[in-house]
């Protein structure tokens, strides 16, 4: 199922995700156990992302939106990449390549933005495509059709979204 069209409508910050320059992007939840359809999200089925996740003894929780004008549905995030190759100014990493630390507890850590781009150098499926460089997005909307469980909504109008959820942060 694609992201929700009225997101970030219906869902709460949850705390940033920072750039060590000063930067930050909004992760968004609470996470979903079923879509809209009541078909279960993406990550929850998809085989590679269940047997990595078994491989790790990592519980497989909700996680939540990473991103509010760049929003990445990591629970329908399968790691396929394919944002991360379309991206023509390196908005994404994967953050496990970073910090290799169970996706639950990203918020409130800072990244240096040090992560690959590389579409196929995920750590495992476990990894999410990060929008770590939310702010340097030039909304060409490469990423939103090239992501096969349709997980990213980009939006330049949520803006306003992230200006009021960073004032209660
Ligand atoms: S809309 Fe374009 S620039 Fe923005 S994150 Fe997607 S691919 Fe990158």
């Amino acid at each position: 199922m694609p992201i929700a069209e009225n997101f970030p409508e219906g869902l709460k910050p949850t705390g940033k995700i920072s750039l060590s320059d000063g930067n930050y992007h909004i992760m968004w939840g609470p996470g979903k156990t079923a879509n809209t359809d009541g078909s279960k999200p993406e990550a929850l089925t998809d085989q590679d992302v269940v047997a990595a996740y078994k491989a790790r003894g990592e519980e497989q929780v909700p996680l939540g939106v990473s991103g509010t004008m760049v929003a990445v549905d990591w629970d329908s995030c399968i790691a396929d990449g394919a944002c991360i190759e379309a991206c023509p100014v390196q908005v994404f990493q994967w953050y496990r390549t970073e910090k290799d630390i169970p996706a639950k507890d990203v918020v409130g850590q800072t990244f240096d933005g040090t992560g690959s781009d590389v579409k196929d150098e995920r750590k495992d499926s476990t990894d999410k495509a990060d929008p770590i460089r939310e702010h340097d997005c030039i909304w060409c909307m490469a990423c939103v059709s090239v992501c096969p469980p349709q997980a990213i909504k980009v939006d330049q109008a949520n803006v306003e979204a992230h200006q009021r959820a960073a004032e209660t942060l």
